[in-house]
């Protein structure tokens, strides 16, 4: 008997705050929650503040990776400010940096060279702010919070957002676990919970699914641009002692990017001469025939980025959406008994590549209103709004608003995108006041098809590039197909479960797709999850989806230019272990 036609009788655990995804902004979240719970009593019974006492409160934090940690990647340079202001005393209470920043460098390249600037551009100052982990340190607010007490749900995927009356947010349901691939529960079948809430964070990173659903159901994306996203492909390293010193940090420009795509690279020195190196491409890209695992493995081509990994061994494999888009792409953030944090609402400041800090002050700053609305027992949209005039009133709306056009201008082109970019520095990030309001394009929106003459931006026609890759060959030393690269990430899935990769019309990938764009999944992916494979009934090439390699980086559903690809969360615990990473 199939699933949906049997009732399933599921358990229904009352909470208090249900947080979903254990990622930097939910985990300051719950933990800032906890802290101003007990000074907002403290004051109550002082009779300093007015409102009702919260006591103790259920707290829940629902993860569906293994462990806190296991499925977070990130670069990273982290900004301390937000960990500053949540714990100020966070290195002495053990938080896992790595390394400080002793040097940072911008290099332009060009396929043979790369130049130094001759100043470090303002936004890529890193002195003295730490490279991380950004996996350990999410492990380490992880067991920070469950000493806090707060309860922490690994191994339970959040897949459905639960409504009560008018549409309000009234929890989550957790996937069901033990169904079979053809979609029949299995003997170890157990139906996922209903977490029920008075107020759900979803902080599930970027292009969260649950957040998808919500923002689609109550049109919280109205009024706003839409969001757009680059994907980040990242390799550690082991170096040679003297290639790359720890704290030295570089962020590149240029080759192998075409200048319509926005694309670049960086190298952060760990301790014990581990290198994390990556590349991020937009995912705005024209070209359809764009790989960015290709663009990456290209990079590391680049003679000087090819002498820096000379006599290394690549250790661990990731890959992770961002999104880019800032200020004017950011949905609503709130609804009746919801509030959106961190990436998945575009906390993220694309010009400086970091988003760690304001996610981790977006989670708090949600608390406050979390605090306020339990001491005045309203959950309401109206008092949930609050989050939104906190925000900006804060720094982060100063460092969002202040690079509202950066990505916007990248989609004209790298060279007005740096005349813009330098415009801004000279004048203190006032001129973006003066400029137009540069509007986002939704990424998927900007492919060209195969056969078209290409798009005209302004003076030039971009178009596909048939030979980019030409002479792109995976040695296994500098250079990784795919599937090398996804056994570095230690993805694992049960096999024996529906995938979780629901491509809504393979018809179309069949044929308008293979004829327009060539399928890009078999590109955009950077898993080699997607494979067009020869059907000798049908005599065509039809979708193969090989869901276990998944890493969970949400590209699929972001990119397809028919935005057929959902990805919803798999069997909680499978993925990726991005440990270290
Ligand atoms: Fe990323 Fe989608 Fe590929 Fe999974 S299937 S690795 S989410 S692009």
């Amino acid at each position: 008997m199939e699933l949906k036609t049997i009732m399933i009788e599921r358990e229904q655990i009352e909470m208090d705050v249900v947080f979903v995804g254990a990622g930097p902004a939910n985990l300051a979240a719950a933990l800032h929650l906890k802290n101003e719970i007990r000074k907002h009593d403290e004051l109550v019974d002082k009779g300093y503040k007015s409102g009702k006492k919260i006591g103790d409160i259920e707290i829940g934090i629902v993860e569906k990776g293994p462990f806190v940690g296991a499925h977070i990647m990130s670069g990273a340079v982290m900004d301390p400010i937000a960990i500053r202001e949540l714990m100020p005393d966070f290195l002495a209470q053990g938080c896992p940096v790595d390394s400080v920043v002793t040097e940072d460098e911008a290099w332009y390249m060009t396929a043979a060279r790369a130049i130094k600037a001759p100043i470090t551009p303002p936004p890529l100052k890193n002195k003295g702010k730490y490279i991380v982990s950004l996996s350990k340190i999410c492990e380490w607010l992880g067991q920070k919070c469950e000493e806090a007490g707060i309860n922490i749900f690994p191994e339970f995927p959040a897949s459905e957002v639960l409504y009560g009356d008018n549409d309000a947010v009234i929890g989550i349901r957790t996937g069901d676990k033990g169904i079979g691939k053809d979609g029949k529960p299995k003997e170890n079948f157990e139906p996922g919970v209903d977490l029920l809430a008075k107020v759900t964070v979803l902080g599930e990173g970027s292009r969260g699914s649950l957040t998808k659903q919500l923002t689609a159901r109550l049109g919280l994306n109205e009024g706003k641009e839409p969001q757009v996203f680059s994907v980040g492909i990242k390799e550690l390293w082991e170096l040679p002692e003297g290639n790359f010193d720890e704290g030295r940090v570089v962020h590149t420009l240029g080759f192998p990017s075409d200048t319509y795509t926005y694309g670049g690279a960086w190298l952060y020195g760990l301790k014990n001469n581990v290198l994390s190196i990556g590349y991020v491409t937009g995912l705005d890209y024209l070209d359809p025939l764009i790989d960015p695992h290709s663009e990456f493995q290209k990079f590391k081509t680049h003679p000087k980025i090819a002498a820096i990994l000379k006599g290394g061994k690549m250790i661990k494999y990731g890959a992770k959406t961002m999104n880019m888009g800032g200020y004017y792409t950011m949905p609503r953030l709130y609804a009746a008994g919801v509030l959106l944090v961190g990436d998945c609402a575009s906390f993220l400041n694309g010009q400086r590549i970091k988003g760690i800090h304001m996610a981790m002050k977006s989670g708090m700053l949600a608390s406050e209103v979390i605090v306020e609305a339990f001491a005045h027992e309203d959950f309401s949209e109206k008092h949930l709004s609050h989050f939104e005039e906190k925000v900006n009133l804060s720094w982060i709306y100063d460092e969002l608003f202040a690079v509202r056009n950066f990505h916007a201008s990248f989609q004209k082109g790298r060279w007005p995108a740096l005349i813009n970019s330098g415009l801004q520095y000279l004048t203190g990030g006032m001129a973006w006041g003066f400029m137009p309001h540069e509007y986002h394009i939704a990424g998927h929106e900007r492919m060209v098809t195969l056969d078209s003459d290409g798009r005209n931006l302004g003076d030039n026609t971009v178009n596909v590039d048939r030979h980019r890759y030409d002479e792109l060959k995976f040695d296994k030393e500098l250079t990784f197909d795919k599937i090398t690269d996804v056994y570095h990430a230690a993805v694992s899935h049960n096999e024996d479960q529906p995938s979780h990769l629901h491509v809504l019309d393979t018809e179309i990938c069949a044929t308008r797709c293979a004829e327009e764009y060539g399928n890009p999944c078999q590109r955009f992916c950077p898993a080699a999850v997607y494979e067009m494979e020869q059907n000798d009934k049908t005599g065509r090439k039809e979708l193969k989806v090989n869901f276990s390699n998944c890493v969970h980086c949400k590209t699929c559903d972001i990119a397809d230019p028919y935005q057929l690809i959902n990805w919803v969360t798999p069997e909680g615990g499978g993925g990726p272990n991005y440990n270290g990473m």
